[in-house]
Formats: C-alpha cells, sequence, structure tokens
C-alpha cells in the first residue's frame, strides 16, 4: 500500500479512498442530541448509559431497520463505505428471544442492504452485569446470550456473508465476558474472524479490572489472549506507555471514536505516543540488527520501515460510535484537534512520509480498513472539486483542504463494491429512507 491515500483527478472531482467506519451501534442514531441536558451535576457516562438503556428498551426489528438504513445513508454521503456494526440488542426487551432468534440482526442487514454499505456486523457476546460477575440488570437481559446461543447466532448469520456482508464477532468487554467464555469462543472462530472489544474506555473499568485481575484491562488482555492482526480494540483511551507498545507490537487495531469519546467524556487518546511507540519499535529493531531493513531515527516521522519490511507502526481507525456526529472528517478533524489542545502545538500527526496532516490521517484509517473489517476491496469517494473550497486546489492538498475546513459537504459521488449508491450528494434513495425514518421516530419518540 502507498504512504499517502491515493488521490487522483476524475472527470467528477477528486477520488479519494472510502473510510472505513470501525465502531457503531445504530440505534443510538436516534437519541443524538437528547441527553445533552443535565440530569445531575455528576453526569457522566454512567448517566448517559441509563437515557441511552431506556431508548434501547423500545427498539424492535422494524425499527431498528429503519434507524439503521437512514444512519448507513448518511455514513455514505459522508464519505464512510463500510461500518462495523457491534450488535448486541439481541432479544426482545424483557430478555425473551423472537421467534426468529437472529431477527435483530438480520435488520441491521437489511438496513446495510437497502443502503448499499458494507457491513461486518458483530454480534457481540455479553453475559454479565460487571467484573464481579454479577447478573445483566434489567435493562440489560435483552443483551444477553451464552457461549452455546452466541456461536448458534453467529454461524447461522454467516449464511448472510456476500462482498458487502461479513459476519464477524465482539465481546462486549472484559466486564461482561468471563475469561473462559472468552475462551470458549475464541477457540470456536473460524481463522479468518474478525474479533472486535471494548477495552479501556472509562477510568472506573481499568480500576474495577485491576481491583478483579490485578492488572489493566489491555495489559490482561495481551496476557490472556492470542492478540494480533485479527483484532480491534475499541475505545483503548485509558493506556500506559507498556500497553501502547504492546498493542503497536500485536498488529492489532485500535478503534478510535473521537467525537463519541468527547461527547461522554472518556479521555483522548494519546495518539502522537502511539505513533512513536511504532517509531521506537522500528528504531530498536534495527539498534539489535533483528532487521536490517528498517531504518531508525529519533524525530517524529522518521524511521518508517522500507517498503516490503515488516510494518512497525501501531494500526488504529476510526468510528462513529455512538453517532452524534456522522462524519469522517469530523472524526479525523477532532483526533487531531484534542492532541493540539493538550500539547498546545499544531501538525501533531504526521510521519517521515507527508508533512500533511490530512494524508497521514486518511492514509491511517487506509491502513487499518481490511485487517479489522474483513473487507478488501476499494470503495470511492469523489470530492466535489466545484465547491469554492476547493478551488485552486491539487492533488497534494485536497485531503487537508477536505478535512480541516468545516463543515459543509464536499462528497459528490460515492461507489461501493463498483456500485454508485451517492450521486451528486444525495444517496440514490435519500428520501424514501428518511420517511420511513421519521415514521419510525414517531412510535419510538411517543
Ligand atoms: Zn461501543
Amino acid at each position: 500500500m502507498p504512504a499517502t491515500p491515493t488521490v487522483i483527478r476524475c472527470a467528477r472531482g477528486w477520488a479519494v479512498p472510502g473510510v472505513a467506519n470501525l465502531h457503531s451501534h445504530a440505534f443510538q442514531r436516534a437519541m443524538a442530541g437528547m441527553a445533552e441536558r443535565q440530569t445531575n451535576p455528576a453526569d457522566s457516562f454512567w448517566t448517559w448509559r441509563e437515557t441511552m438503556y431506556a431508548m434501547a428498551a423500545r427498539f424492535d426489528p422494524d425499527l431498528l431497520q429503519a434507524v439503521a438504513t437512514q444512519l448507513y445513508v448518511e455514513m455514505l454521503e459522508a464519505g464512510y463505505t463500510r461500518v462495523c456494526e457491534f450488535h448486541y440488542l439481541h432479544h426482545a426487551p424483557d430478555g425473551t428471544p423472537y421467534a426468529a432468534a437472529d431477527a435483530m440482526s438480520v435488520a441491521l442487514i437489511a438496513a446495510a442492504r437497502a443502503s448499499g454499505i458494507r457491513i461486518t456486523l458483530l454480534p457481540v457476546l455479553y453475559m454479565r452485569g460487571g467484573f464481579d460477575g454479577r447478573a445483566l440488570g434489567d435493562r440489560q437481559r435483552r443483551f444477553g446470550l451464552d457461549v452455546d446461543t452466541w456461536l448458534q447466532l453467529f454461524h447461522g448469520l454467516r449464511r448472510h456473508e456476500s462482498e458487502t456482508v461479513r459476519i464477524g464477532c465482539a465481546l462486549h468487554s472484559l466486564r461482561a465476558v468471563p475469561r473462559e467464555a472468552m475462551h470458549e469462543v475464541l477457540a470456536a472462530l473460524p481463522a479468518d474472524t474478525r474479533i472486535h472489544i471494548h477495552i479501556a474506555e472509562q477510568q472506573a473499568e481499568v480500576d474495577e479490572c485491576i481491583a478483579v485481575h490485578g492488572a489493566r484491562p489491555v495489559r490482561w488482555l495481551l496476557d490472556h489472549a492470542s492478540v494480533d492482526e485479527r483484532w480491534t480494540l475499541v475505545h483503548a483511551t485509558h493506556l500506559d506507555a507498556e500497553e501502547l507498545q504492546g498493542i503497536a507490537s500485536s498488529g492489532a487495531t485500535v478503534a478510535i471514536c473521537p467525537s463519541t469519546e468527547a461527547n461522554l467524556g472518556d479521555g483522548l487518546f494519546p495518539l502522537r505516543a502511539y505513533l512513536d511507540v511504532g517509531l521506537s519499535r522500528a528504531t530498536n529493531l534495527q539498534e539489535s540488527g533483528a532487521d536490517g531493513r528498517v531504518a531508525g531515527a529519533s524525530r517524529p516521522g522518521a524511521g518508517i520501515p522500507a517498503e516490503g519490511s515488516p510494518d512497525a507502526r501501531g494500526f488504529w481507525g476510526i468510528g462513529s460510535d455512538s453517532h452524534a456526529s456522522v462524519s469522517p472528517v469530523e472524526e479525523l478533524r477532532w483526533l487531531e484537534y484534542g492532541q493540539r489542545l493538550a500539547t498546545r502545538q499544531r501538525n501533531i500527526a504526521v510521519t517521515e512520509d507527508t508533512p500533511s496532516v490530512g494524508e497521514t490521517l486518511l492514509h491511517g484509517t487506509q491502513r487499518s480498513a481490511a485487517r479489522s473489517t474483513g473487507f478488501t476491496g476499494e470503495d470511492l469517494v469523489v470530492l466535489d472539486d466545484s465547491a469554492p473550497i476547493l478551488a485552486g486546489a491539487h492533488a497534494g492538498d485536497v485531503v487537508d483542504r477536505w478535512i480541516f475546513s468545516g463543515n459543509r459537504p464536499l462528497v459528490r459521488d460515492v461507489e461501493v463494491a463498483g456500485m454508485r449508491v451517492v450521486e451528486d450528494g444525495r444517496h440514490r434513495n435519500r428520501d424514501a429512507i428518511a420517511a420511513r425514518y421519521r415514521a419510525a421516530l414517531q412510535r419510538l419518540l411517543v
């Protein structure tokens, strides 16, 4: 893969690669903007979660399909062309399985098909209410599966796999999945299955993990599972230096969700340190003589492995998660801005490949896309070269201008698996899907 994204001038504008959305809970789109009123001076992730559970309890397969289809249309119009759907609303609200036990999963696949986006559906194993082994609470009952029922669901869903549908595995979190169950599921998976897990979103879960397991969550996972390039660690927010190094060395992808992590007050992923860990690893390899092709150096951006050598830098991508925002531009911009605000410096996410922050960020998402989603095909986004903000643009600055120029949509066309699904900024079936979404929200919000 080239070191920077491929930007090509074409008849309809500037063609750039489609962006992978590595983390989504589609139903949460219906509550965007509805948890922004203070209920308690100590409002936090945990009070937000109660609002989210109340919303989750209202969904049935029809509502889920309507909300997810609208969400996926908005993703496509924004430049996302594949989504990893981390799905745990398995049963009816009281915990009873639907007549077709996979009805909610099938609704998500139907939503993806109706929109044209590629979906990696990740049915979630969710077994308990916390590290201490407590049972699921009333509002969590519809999430619950044991290992056998999860495996049945997973294998049954694989009949839907196609050029645009893949089925992977999600472990909700270390707090929701006991160690033995994790090992049982991992041992039963086909070798190329993608595995996603929420890992260290909140400091409270890090503290609980230390109290129960005697180790931080990322450390514990690295020590107790064969974490490799099949894995995506979602919200690897709270990390120490050894954990950063461990993830980068494992080949796993970190899924960062800047707009949601900001919205929920989670914390800031240490992007610059993560990029530097990969670099110091490359430097160490050279110094130890383990790989003579690796060029080591101490300045940021140096030490990139030569072409054909093992890629030493950590993998990462973005997700829109709770969908407080549905825009790869906003996720990437805030990923960089968070670093600038914390360090009081500028132009943080760069490498020796290019001084362009935008290209470095877009390339980061492109580099992890296939390993995290399982899709190897390339999709295309065409940016509108008639937009005033792109006047006089050239291939070397288009991506920076796209990401760092605000919120006017610049996506003109989107092609997924060879099919044009967005043309002139509009999804091919935008109006009918939006009408169905409005009707669904009327039912949902009564
Ligand atoms: Zn999540």
